[in-house]
Parts: structure tokens; C-alpha cells; sequence
């Protein structure tokens, strides 16, 4: 098999064989023309059902993470409600990390709850904890996100795969954060990846879109056809947008990690700072798993403040080149306030995240202006 990057440029990206265009042309269409009834030119017929587009990136997407297929969805939510539908049961549970993302958590809770799937959530970085919540709900779906959102908690893949095998469940990884190009979870064990392509993988912050990955092609075939039968599917558009962002993703995460790790050694000491959660410190609690299981640390960072939550309001509102918005994973850097802002949705329940907490998503420009930008701000916290 090729390398990583080599992949991420020409799988599910061949050139156009009429015309040479080096670039696959992009199909804006509906529907594809029958020479007679049934008689189809191709695999095509209706773009709900298929597109070439889609096709292309799906391919790329599957080979990156190692996957037997993917399917693509109109957005990160989207996918995971494709996952949940085809491979869950009224009467079944789902044990969720008590630290995911609030959406996926909202999905889980306020949605399927009422469908009668009931769910768990559990702290995933105490494999013990895991061993009785699954021992007590027998769970059909153990969902992991790691490193986490907000808190970049970092969970054991591998040793999360064997619990959940041994239980007849199977794991789930949203690997949003990490990306393939830093970490694999179907090669760790996991059954299915998600994806918010809207993140990393897209990069440009231009489109919303997800994704499912499956280890093998029968766990996949029921989220396939919801793709059809339910039509959440990805437009040719944003998929071609995707398929254009995913080509530089080594590039791009490369300087992602190279700037978290800078940003990290700026502001570490910083008084204004109580708190930061950084996998790439040797000090954080997951950091040797993170080691083992990732390729780097990335891009996001989050942290705490001394003073508390209205310190954290300032900050945010006080940087220039981080702009103030939700969302992560494009080329430009953002900064958050997870509690009243992307995890407002989980506050009251296990997954509250503290008041005091900035989220970072630092993007890909130069360190030396994120570094000047994050400590002027910091110092007007005094
Ligand atoms: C954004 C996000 C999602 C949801 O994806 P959308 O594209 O916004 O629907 C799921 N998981 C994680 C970790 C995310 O950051």
C-alpha cells in the first residue's frame, strides 16, 4: 500500500479518462439518463442514491482510515443518526463517553432516548468503569471520541475494542479530532470511525458534511442503505469540496501540531493560566496512550483560567488573529467558550464542562502571530 499522503491525493481521485483533466470533473446533476428502461450507463441513476462525486471522496475516505467503505452525509450529525438507526434497537443501550460532543450527546439523549435506546455515559479513561457499565446495560454500541471535545481526555482504543468485543458491542470512534492522518481506529479495533468532515478533514471551514467508515463492508451495508432510504446523503458539491480539502490533509495537520505544541510552551506558565489540556504534555494523564495510538497531538488546546468564568469571556472577546467562533479544524484559528457556547446544549447534565474553560483550534498560520496574539490577551487578564 502507498503512503498516507500519497493516498489522500489520488485514492477515489483518478483522472477523467475522456478528457485527461487531471482532476475528476465534479457532477452537478440529479439524475443519469437510462438508453433504455433499466438500462443504465453506468452504476448511476439518481444522485440520492449515488454520485460519482460522492463516490470519489467515500473511496478516498475508506482508504484513509482503513476501512472497508464509507458513507457520506450532509453533516457530521447526519452520519452518526445513519450509524445509530441501522445498528441500534428499541431496548438497546449505548455507553457514550461523559465527555462527548454535546451534539452527539443531544442526538443520543433527546432524540433516540424517546425511540426507546437508552444510553450510559461513562468515563472512558477508567477502562474499570467501562468494564461495569458494559457489564451492567450490555451495550450495543460503546461510542468513544478521543482526544475529546472539549476536554482532550484520551482514551485507549485498542484496550475500549477488547471490552466491547468481548460483550458481543461494538466501538464506535468519532475521530474528528485526531483525523486519520494522526491516528487509525479501525486498525486499533474499532468497528466504525466517524467523521465531521466540516472539521479537519474539509479544513477551509467552507462546508458542512459527515462521514461513516466501517471495518467491513456487511457492518455497513444497513448505514448505506439509510443513505438512500432516509436521504441525509452528501451533496456532489460538498463532496467535491471535501475531496479537494482532504488532499492536503498531511500538510495541514503537520502544522496544526507543530503550532499546538508552540502555543503550549508559550502559555503553559503564563499566571493568567490554571489549567491546560494538551495530549502532546507529558504531564497530561493520557499522554503515554496518546504517544502510542497517535501520530502527533494536533491542533486543539484547551484551557483554564484563574479568573474563573468571566476571565474566560474575556479572553476570548480579547484576541485578533483567534477569531470568537464555534467550529474547528480550518487553516484559520478559532477560540471558544465550550460552556456557553458548542456544550451550552449539555449544560445540567454528566457532560457539563467547566464555566472557566477556552477551547482553541489553532490553525496553520504563522506561530510567532498566535503566540503574540494568545499572551496580549492573556495579559489583559492581569
Ligand atoms: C462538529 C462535531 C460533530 C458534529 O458534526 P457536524 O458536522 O457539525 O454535524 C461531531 N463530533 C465532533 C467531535 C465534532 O467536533
Amino acid at each position: 500500500m502507498t503512503g498516507f499522503s500519497t493516498r489522500a491525493i489520488h485514492d477515489g481521485n483518478p483522472n477523467d479518462p475522456g478528457t485527461g483533466a487531471v482532476i475528476p470533473p465534479l457532477h452537478l446533476t440529479s439524475t443519469f439518463v437510462q438508453d433504455g428502461v433499466g438500462k443504465l450507463r453506468s452504476e448511476y441513476e439518481y444522485s440520492r442514491s449515488g454520485n460519482p462525486t460522492r463516490t470519489a471522496l467515500q473511496e478516498t475516505l475508506a482508504s484513509l482510515e482503513a476501512g472497508a467503505t464509507a458513507y457520506a452525509f450532509a453533516s457530521g450529525l447526519a452520519a452518526e443518526d445513519a450509524l445509530i438507526r441501522a445498528h441500534t434497537r428499541p431496548g438497546d443501550t449505548i455507553v457514550i463517553g461523559n465527555d462527548a460532543y454535546g451534539g452527539t450527546y443531544r442526538l443520543i439523549d433527546q432524540v433516540y432516548r424517546h425511540w426507546g435506546v437508552e444510553n450510559r455515559p461513562v468515563d472512558f479513561t477508567d477502562l474499570d468503569a467501562v468494564r461495569t457499565a458494559v457489564a451492567e446495560t450490555k451495550p450495543k454500541l460503546l461510542w468513544v471520541e478521543t482526544p475529546s471535545n472539549p476536554l482532550l481526555r484520551i482514551t485507549d482504543i485498542a484496550a475500549v475494542a477488547e471490552i466491547a468485543h468481548l460483550a458481543g458491542a461494538l466501538l464506535v470512534v468519532d475521530n474528528t479530532f485526531a483525523t486519520p492522518y494522526l491516528q487509525q481506529p479501525i486498525t486499533l479495533g474499532a468497528d466504525f470511525v466517524v467523521h465531521s468532515l466540516t472539521k479537519y478533514l474539509g479544513g477551509h471551514s467552507d462546508a458542512v458534511g459527515g462521514a461513516v467508515i466501517v471495518r467491513d463492508a456487511e457492518l455497513g451495508e444497513p448505514i448505506g442503505f439509510l443513505q438512500n432510504a432516509s436521504g441525509g446523503a452528501l451533496s456532489p458539491f460538498d463532496s467535491w469540496l471535501f475531496s479537494r480539502g482532504i488532499k492536503t490533509l498531511s500538510a495541514r495537520m503537520r502544522t496544526h501540531s507543530d503550532n499546538g505544541e508552540a502555543i503550549v510552551a508559550a502559555i503553559a506558565d503564563h499566571p493568567a493560566v490554571s489549567a491546560i489540556h494538551y495530549p502532546g504534555l507529558e504531564s497530561h494523564p493520557g499522554h503515554e496512550i496518546a504517544a502510542k495510538q497517535q501520530r502527533r497531538f494536533g491542533g486543539m488546546v484547551s484551557l483554564q483560567v484563574r479568573g474563573g468564568a468571566d476571565a474566560a469571556r474575556k479572553l476570548v472577546e480579547s484576541t485578533r488573529v483567534f477569531q470568537l467562533a464555534e467550529s474547528l479544524g480550518g487553516v484559520e484559528s478559532l477560540i471558544e467558550l465550550p460552556a456557553a457556547m458548542t456544550h451550552a446544549s449539555v449544560s445540567g447534565t454528566e457532560l457539563e464542562v467547566p464555566a472557566d474553560l477556552v477551547r482553541l483550534s489553532v490553525g496553520i498560520e504563522d506561530s510567532e502571530d498566535l503566540v503574540a496574539d494568545l499572551l496580549q490577551a492573556l495579559d489583559q487578564l492581569g
